[in-house]
């Protein structure tokens, strides 16, 4: 995270000042204060890409008046840094050396040598296509358009914190954002939408979470309607999955999207949900669930989507279907027409084969197969092992991996291990395979 400013703490404890001025000196002499030289291998592209700095935190500080913010980034560690920013207009590079030579090449930001978190000033701008920010007010990175709204590695195995400070809203409307992450979520998880928002709070789990959601003008009867189990559901997956890594405090938040884009997105702990699907109970359990797979834990690799979407499938059913019995015929029967009508559609396989290799929206891993082939394959693997064996299983997985990236591989053998069944050929007949 940032470093405190000094002009702050001095400020604040002017006894500070009596230590850190023979610091400051004893520094200013020091040998590894020598200015290092640039990399301009590096800067001009030239260097091995794959020894870029992982991204360990960033805060945003955003004002929407102007479309302007600045990005603390810290890092890993002190290297070289590449990060994308082609949607964005940089004005300023700075690190703990002072003002930076950099240079952008393919929509990535190269700069070289840097020490301490780095500091880019920059402006964004509006996008249409659910890549960024969105004409109605609020924000859609995934799955790698995060270079149009600050700087970033898009790879959802670079976990980062995040910090986020908005301000700039227009009068009238508010900004529902979280102001800080603190532990590591995927790049895509961050988000923020301005509206007409009103709250109501649903109630608190048994950890003490507490559960709300946001309304629009004219939303109330549909936000209560897709909430109505939604603390009890919650409670469920804190219950038999594990703690929630992303605070105390989660909340439904409704979004005008417009054209192209329905359901929600996983912008924990504020999800949005498209507007007119904000009565739906099993969009608002699988936006919940994300909390745990795909942002709670992270994909290794874009082809691992099927363990984000897959599992949360498979758990909001399960989940509603503990709360509220009545629902779960009701529900399987509407993801068996959904797994028809994607066979029928095809794509790419639920789980491609490889790592990183595949364009998750050109080679279409990005439809229905991995939500309902996935929802399916552990339904087919509780029907062996029982229900409540699998909740314990996919629990252990999320303990054991809980704000780390992990692989649908490792799903399957921790199936195995725990089970002793081995679910391959079931994970051959639903995911592997091309429809
Ligand atoms: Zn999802």
């Amino acid at each position: 995270m940032v470093a405190e400013h000094p002009m702050r703490s001095r400020s604040r404890r002017p006894w500070r000042d009596v230590w850190l001025l023979p610091l400051l000196l004893f520094a200013a002499c020091a040998p590894d204060a020598a200015p290092e030289p640039e990399d301009d291998a590096w800067i001009d592209g030239k260097g091995d890409g794959a020894s870029a700095v992982d991204i360990a935190s960033t805060r945003l500080d955003v004002d929407l008046a102007t479309n302007t913010a600045v990005a603390t980034i810290g890092l890993e560690k002190n290297g070289n840094i590449e990060l994308e920013v082609g949607g964005l207009t940089i004005t300023e590079v700075t690190d703990n050396r002072g003002r930076r030579r950099y240079k952008i090449l393919n929509g990535k930001l190269r700069v070289s040598s840097v020490r301490g978190p780095i500091v880019i000033a920059y402006a964004f701008s509006q996008h249409a296509h659910a890549d960024g920010l969105l004409p109605g007010g609020s924000t859609v990175i995934w799955p790698y358009f995060c270079g149009n709204l600050f700087p970033c590695h898009s790879r959802p195995a670079d976990g980062t914190t995040f910090a986020l400070a908005i301000e700039g809203v227009a009068a009238g409307k508010s900004a529902v954002y979280p102001a800080s992450i603190d532990s590591d979520a995927p790049p895509y998880m961050l988000a923020w939408a301005v509206g007409a928002y009103k709250r109501i709070d649903l109630g608190t789990t048994t950890a003490g979470t507490r559960v709300a959601t946001y309304f629009l003008p004219k939303g109330e009867p549909a936000a209560r309607a897709g909430t109505r189990n939604l603390v009890k559901v919650f409670d469920w997956y804190e219950r038999k999955l594990g703690p929630y890594a992303f605070g105390g405090e989660v909340a439904a938040v409704p979004v005008v999207w417009g054209e192209g884009l329905f359901g929600g997105m996983e912008h924990h702990p504020y999800w949005h949900v498209a507007k007119d699907a904000m009565s739906d109970e099993v969009t608002q359990a699988h936006e919940a669930a994300h909390g745990w797979f795909g942002d709670g834990v992270r994909l290794r690799c874009w082809e691992d989507f099927v363990l984000s979407e897959g599992t949360v499938s498979y758990l909001s059913a399960r989940a509603l279907s503990v709360v509220n019995p009545s629902l779960q015929a009701k529900i399987w029967a509407e993801y068996q027409g959904e797994l028809d009508a994607a066979i029928a559609e095809g794509g790419a396989p639920a789980w491609p084969h490889g790592c990183n290799q595949i364009d998750i929206l050109k080679d279409r891993l990005f439809t229905n197969l991995p939500y309902m082939q996935g929802a399916f394959f552990y339904k087919d693997v509780a029907a062996t092992v029982g229900p409540d064996v699998l909740d314990g299983v996919i629990g252990r997985f999320y303990l054991a991996h809980r704000n780390r990236a992990a692989s649908m591989q490792e799903m399957i053998d921790a199936i195995k291990t725990d089970t002793g069944f081995d679910p391959t050929p079931i994970a051959e007949a639903r995911l592997r395979k091309k429809f």
